[in-house]
């Protein structure tokens, strides 16, 4: 059995190495990500596994089953860049690895908005003029006087609001479209986005992105937040339109923003830009805005969470390889 593994990193390569050793597999890696002009390479192999940023367009499913190859496993939770109809189409089985830490992108989501309610930013700025006075610019509130609206409860925003519920004392309401009864002690489930964003004070996102979420947060949804809101966004950039958000914040609904993840993202990730110009203008106003906080889809990175997903997409593969179907097959 051999696996090509595309869009690796040097770090990942211990996992890999261990995993193939472990499994008597053998696992070759490659930096480039799964597209068109790189599916060919897959040729030979028995399943592949990536860590796709891009979508994944025809005719690489075609391809890959013209090859012999019955799956595409992902190394990531989020799955919005495969066509699911194309792939059944041509019976490849796209997995992903539904929970390798969700506690580390929890821990991202809550650290960004801590940093946002006190300031932080701001008192580096003023430290680093030693400037040390007390003043109202970098008075903050504490958290158990706020309201955070949770929007999708599942594994990380659950545990997003366990953080704040028993961790720092906030009220949390709660909006999904199925909630579910385990996290009645941690939150107060509302029936309507709207209800759940009219009296936060920390909006925080965690649904994936699909047709039901996409621009979830446009220029109607931003209008209706309680002004002074703070948005941290650490799921899919898809659910928030850009160009509505920065409005939203020079016209001072939105305080200010924490983005990990932009709808655009993908030319960019993770690649070092530094002396290059970004073609992207909402990118760019993103990047300069004084009040936004931008960070390069890092919400996840932690050292467990890039072992996990090294053996869950290699474990995923096998699977396919030696059942034709797998347990993290998404639909
Ligand atoms: P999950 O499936 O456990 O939970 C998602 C929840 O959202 C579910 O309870 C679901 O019912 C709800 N939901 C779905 N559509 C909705 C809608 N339109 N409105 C309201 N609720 C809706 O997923 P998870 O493991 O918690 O991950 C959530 C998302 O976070 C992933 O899909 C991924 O896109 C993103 N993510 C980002 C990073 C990062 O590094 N920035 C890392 C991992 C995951």
């Amino acid at each position: 059995e051999k696996i090509l593994a595309y869009r690796t990193t040097e770090e990942e390569r211990e996992f890999i190495e261990a995993w193939s050793k472990e499994h008597g597999v053998k696992v070759d890696m490659i930096p480039e990500p799964l597209l068109p002009e790189t599916v060919h390479l897959a040729e030979g192999y028995d399943g592949v596994t990536t860590m796709q940023m891009d979508p994944i367009v025809d005719p690489v499913y075609e391809r890959l089953e013209s090859y012999g190859i019955h799956n595409i496993a992902q190394r990531s939770a989020g799955f919005d860049m495969y066509d699911l109809p194309s792939a059944t189409n041509h019976g490849i089985v796209i997995s992903n690895v539904p929970s390798y830490s969700p506690e580390s992108i929890a821990e991202f989501a809550v650290f960004s908005a801590l940093n946002l309610v006190r300031n932080r930013s701001l008192i580096q700025a003023r430290v680093d003029e030693q400037n040390f006075l007390w003043e109202t610019e970098i008075r903050a509130r504490p958290i158990n006087a706020m309201t955070v609206a949770v929007i999708g409860v599942g594994r990380i925003g659950s545990r997003v609001a366990r953080i704040y519920r028993q961790g720092l004392g906030a009220k949390v309401i709660g909006y999904d479209i199925e909630p579910k009864a385990e996290y009645d002690d941690l939150l107060t489930y509302v029936d309507s986005l709207e209800e759940a964003i009219q009296d936060a004070d920390i909006i925080t996102l965690h649904t994936p992105l699909d047709a039901s979420s996409h621009h979830m947060f446009d220029r109607e949804t931003l209008a209706k937040v309680k002004p002074g809101v703070i948005l941290v966004n650490t799921a899919r950039g898809g659910l928030v339109d850009a160009e509505a958000l920065i409005e939203a914040i020079d016209q001072g609904y939105i305080a200010q923003a924490a983005i990990d993840v932009y709808e655009h993202e993908a030319p960019y990730m993770p690649k070092d830009w530094r002396g290059r110009t970004i073609e992207d203008a909402t990118f760019q106003a993103i990047l300069d805005h004084p009040k936004i906080v931008y960070t390069p889809h890092i919400a996840y990175y932690t050292d467990v969470a890039v072992k996990n997903l090294v053996q869950g997409g290699l474990d995923a593969t096998l699977e396919v390889i030696r059942t034709g179907d797998c347990q993290t097959r998404v639909k």
